[in-house]
């Protein structure tokens, strides 16, 4: 099989880059519809504006209600079309980001501008979205007819968010490196539908080394709404090394144990978020492949450190349900999941086990 590389468009970030919006998208068409939560509408939708309005473009809002469902997709897409939007704009964090990449790729492959306005995970350079229904059960997976044209990051607007988004956006960048060495190991397809490039491999152990190297120092900034050095070199981490490891490196086990634990309800009911999940998959990838003692230990006391959940019980499940851990592991293990990229024959029995060695050896001294 042949490696593929596929990235974005543009990529920019710094802090206050969002006043510069105007120069980086004024090629890609003359009117923007903007989909982002009232929220964020109130956060950043001025500054959106004026930017747009330096290099003579219009723009529409689209109200969006924090669910990437196909009737929100449907209903921007009807928006956008009636208003006679040539460029898509997401604003916000995943779910925003999922429905504004569905709703370009829906009218045509028009263009598609991402801001986010949190790091909390790999979705704004990845070329696909999730798409969910009411419930939050995943319903589809669409694909982009390439990645978005342009991910611009202003990184004083990441320091202005709560400092868990950023703790999430580090567990999910956290297994970007294992996940594509476990792909490179493997000779698995990733997304790109490739093989693990040197390129993307070297690119996704630069996330890890990054991340442990300052995330500490990252969150600090955060915590005092301050931009540092470290705050730009996680972000460059959590959102574009991480969201082209996802795509050109490979998925594995720490996604695959991501989505079996969203299956349980006590972890969905807590909310659990994407990267506290996937962190906490990391470990049980580690102990399906057996990873070096130092290795194991350099990832457990990261994680703890930066306050991602070790255990079970931290993840939100308290009351031990055998059935619901069982079904967790046998959706991972299933042969659509990308647990099969550590090692084809793995089965829900070992993924279960491995579950519970995690939590094991993932309860604090
Ligand atoms: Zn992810």
């Amino acid at each position: 099989m042949a490696v593929v590389l596929r990235d974005v468009g543009q990529y920019i970030q710094g802090a206050g880059e969002l006043d510069n919006l105007g120069k980086f998208v004024k090629k890609l068409g003359n009117k923007f519809l903007l989909i982002c939560s009232e929220h964020n509408k109130s956060r950043i939708g001025d500054r959106v504006e004026a930017a747009l309005a330096s290099v003579e473009k219009e723009v529409v809002y689209s109200e969006f209600y924090n669910q990437c469902t196909m009737e929100a997709i449907d209903t921007a897409v009807a928006h956008g079309t009636e208003a006679g939007c040539d460029v898509i704009i997401g604003a916000g964090g995943g779910t925003a980001i999922d429905t504004a990449k569905a709703v370009a790729t829906l009218m045509g492959g028009i263009p598609c501008v991402i801001l986010p306005t949190i790091a909390s995970n790999d979705a704004p350079c990845a070329g696909l979205s999730v798409v969910y229904n009411e419930e939050g059960v995943v319903v589809k997976v669409i694909n982009m007819l390439r990645n978005p044209d342009v991910v611009l990051v202003d990184t004083g607007i990441i320091a202005q968010a709560p400092k868990s988004y950023l703790v999430s956006g580090i567990g999910d960048a956290l297994a970007t490196y294992f996940e594509a060495r476990a792909c490179w190991r493997t000779g698995a397809r990733t997304m790109a539908r490739g093989n693990c490039s040197h390129t993307s491999l070297t690119m996704a152990k630069l996330c890890y080394d990054l991340l442990l190297g300052h995330s500490v120092k990252a969150l600090a900034a955060v915590e005092n709404k301050e931009v540092n050095e470290d705050l730009e070199n996680v972000v460059e981490a959590s959102i574009f090394l991480s969201g082209f490891g996802a795509i050109c490196g490979g998925l594995a086990a720490a996604h695959a144990v991501n989505d079996g634990l969203g299956a349980i309800p006590q972890i969905h009911a807590n909310g659990t978020s994407h990267g506290e999940k996937v962190a906490f998959g990391l470990l049980v990838q580690l102990i399906l492949e057996k990873a070096p003692q130092e290795e194991w230990d350099t990832v457990l006391r990261f994680m703890q450190t930066v306050g991602l959940p070790t255990t079970l019980a931290e993840l939100g499940f308290k009351d031990f349900v055998e059935a619901d851990l069982r079904r967790a592991a046998k959706i991972a293990a299933s042969p659509k999941e990308f647990t099969k990229n550590v090692r084809a024959d793995i089965t829900a029995d070992e993924v279960y086990d491995a579950i519970l060695a995690a939590d094991k050896a993932g309860a604090r001294q």
